[in-house]
Formats: structure tokens, sequence, C-alpha cells
């Protein structure tokens, strides 16, 4: 079996280790003996996203994300219909924005997203920053996924969160809310890398799109230990006493 992995803007979007994601995804599919192509691409380059499996799109500086947006909105009508086709996408923080309609940076420019979801995010004073626990509405095992956050951006909605805040901030530091899923599309402010740290999140896109292409319906089970004891130990310091 073989997977492609698009990587979206790794030089431009990539904060906080969102590169491990990639690699994360790519090795626990070596580790099973699936192949994973990555695809990464940036400005002035256009590449058949049609052909991929997974998408990832990091976050980025305001700066980062002014640049990208004309070259991204190019790419809107195929996202769309990717997301519609079951594709699996993962987005974090600037990514997660940018799936929305707009996103008010810190100086109060606009910067337009791709409208393929009902949402905004306006910067406020004060950075949302640390790490973050949160409730996974994915009915995952174990519930907690862990990861570190830091924007500007409160995004507000009522599409289905990601998770809910267990400690931290999340969309908005109000609601509780974290992140957004939508069929196998995946938005989250959680940097840290994300994926390492959460190996049933990273099983559970790998899955998701071996189905889509393949039938697949499980995994092999991989030795996790040292990935829960990161976990373990981001829940241990910063749960809520
Ligand atoms: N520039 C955006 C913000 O501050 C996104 C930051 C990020 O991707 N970490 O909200």
């Amino acid at each position: 079996m073989e997977l492609n992995i698009f990587h979206m803007y790794p030089d431009l979007l990539n904060l906080y280790g969102d590169l491990g994601n990639v690699t994360c995804l790519k090795m626990r599919c070596q580790w099973r003996g699936i192949t994973a192509k990555i695809i990464p691409f940036s400005m002035g380059q256009e590449v058949p996203l049609e052909e991929g499996d997974i998408f990832f799109i990091g976050g980025g500086s305001d700066r980062g994300q002014n640049m990208v947006y004309s070259h991204l909105l190019g790419y809107r009508q195929t996202m769309e219909d990717l997301i519609e086709d079951d594709a699996v996408f993962l987005s974090i923080c600037g990514g997660y924005q940018f799936l929305g309609d707009k996103y008010i940076d810190a100086e109060g420019k606009d910067v337009p997203g791709l409208g393929i979801f009902d949402y905004e995010t306006f910067s406020e004073e004060g950075r949302l920053i640390g790490n973050i626990i949160t409730k996974n509405n994915l009915k995952l095992k174990p519930e907690t996924l862990v990861g570190f956050e830091n924007h500007g951006g409160r995004t507000y909605h009522d599409l289905k969160p990601l998770g809910t805040v267990i400690a931290g901030q999340g969309n908005n530091g109000k609601d509780q809310k974290e992140g957004m899923v939508y069929k196998n599309c995946i938005g989250t402010y959680l940097h840290g890398p994300l994926l390492p740290k959460n190996p049933h999140l990273a099983d559970y896109l790998i899955l998701k799109s071996l189905k889509r292409k393949y039938g697949a319906c499980n995994l092999d089970e991989l030795d996790d230990h040292l990935e829960y004891t990161a976990h373990q130990k981001v829940l241990e310091l910063y749960s809520p006493k």
C-alpha cells in the first residue's frame, strides 16, 4: 500500500515542530510496511493535489500567512472537493484559520481564507500560549490530546470541535472548544508537534486514508510506550490540580 502526503508550504507555514507531524505519519506507515511519499510544495509550484491521500498545512506567522493566501486560493475548489470525498486533512493553527472565511491579523489586516468552512478568526490582544490538554471528540482512546498552542487569533464556530479544553485556551480562550472536525478534515491549534505525542490521532488519520484508498479496516499495532510516556508527562505537568 502507498500513501501520498502533500505537505503544503513547509518553508512558510511551519511552527513549533509542525514538520514533525509529517515525519511521524511517514514513519508510522514505514514501520508497518506502508510506503508514504511526502510531496512538499510551496509558492509558484503547481501540483496535482487530487493525487494526494493526506494533506498537511502547518501554522505560520502573520507574515507567512499573508504571503501564502493568494497561491493557496488557487487550490480552493480542489481542496473542497477532496474534503467532500473523505480525503484526510490536518491543518494546524494558521492552516486551520485558512480553512475558514478570513483571519483579521494583528495589524487589523484581512487575510482571506478559503471559505470552505463558515468561521472567522480575529486577532485579539494577548497571545494564547502554552501547553494544552483536550478531551477528543473522535472517540479515540486515550481520550486526551496534548499539544502546545501559540496564537493571537481567536476562532469562533458552531462546527464539531476536535476536542473540549481541559487545560489551556483552545479556539478562543472562552468557549472550551478546540479545533474542528468535518469528515476527515481536522483543524486544530495544537502544535508540538501534535502527532508524535498523540499516536492514537496519527493512526486515526493513517487508517482513514487507507480506508478511503484501499478499504483497509485496521492497522498493525506498534510499540508506542515512548510516545505515551511523553503524552503522560504532559498530563502530569499540566492537568488542572
Ligand atoms: N498567525 C496566526 C496567529 O497568531 C497563527 C499562528 C500560528 O500558526 N501559530 O493567530
